[in-house]
């Protein structure tokens, strides 16, 4: 079952968010932080800039991997690494996982209360969990490996 995403947050909501999260609204991060929050999808970097070009005038590839890596150190979005020429970056921060779809190369969500974990190794001495991202990757019946 899809998690259930709120509605698009507007411009004057996105720059109270930034600021809840210590991030100075600047006009792209604003820019940035709209792509992610109105679709509430997983993009990619690459998509993000495709995204926030298409409406906003030119934002360079380091302006977009600069504020993703201020986003992420402020706790606004998180990093879903598939592999590391697949990375997303998800606005959802509350504890869930995901669905890799393998063909189509997409990401869902997979709510946290429908995946139970047994037989977890007993954690290094002194150690505690501090979360568990599951990515389940999935392919079509038909077809041939990937
Ligand atoms: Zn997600």
């Amino acid at each position: 079952m899809p998690i259930r995403m709120p509605a698009p947050l507007q411009r004057g909501e996105i720059a109270d968010l930034l600021r809840e999260h210590g991030i100075a609204p600047t006009h792209q991060r604003i820019e940035i932080a709209g792509v992610l929050f109105s679709r509430h999808e997983h993009l990619s970097a690459d998509h993000l800039l495709a995204s926030v070009n298409a409406r906003y005038s030119e934002v360079s590839k380091a302006t977009v991997y600069n504020t993703l890596r201020l986003f992420l150190e402020k706790k606004l979005i998180r990093e879903v690494i598939v592999d590391p020429s697949r990375v997303f970056y998800d606005p959802n921060t509350a504890p869930h996982h995901h669905f890799y779809n393998m063909a189509s190369g997409e990401l869902t969500d997979i709510r946290d209360d429908n995946l139970q974990l047994a037989g977890l190794p007993a954690l290094p001495e002194g150690m505690m969990a501090d979360s568990i991202d599951v990515i389940v990757r999935i392919r079509p019946r038909e077809l041939a490996p990937l």
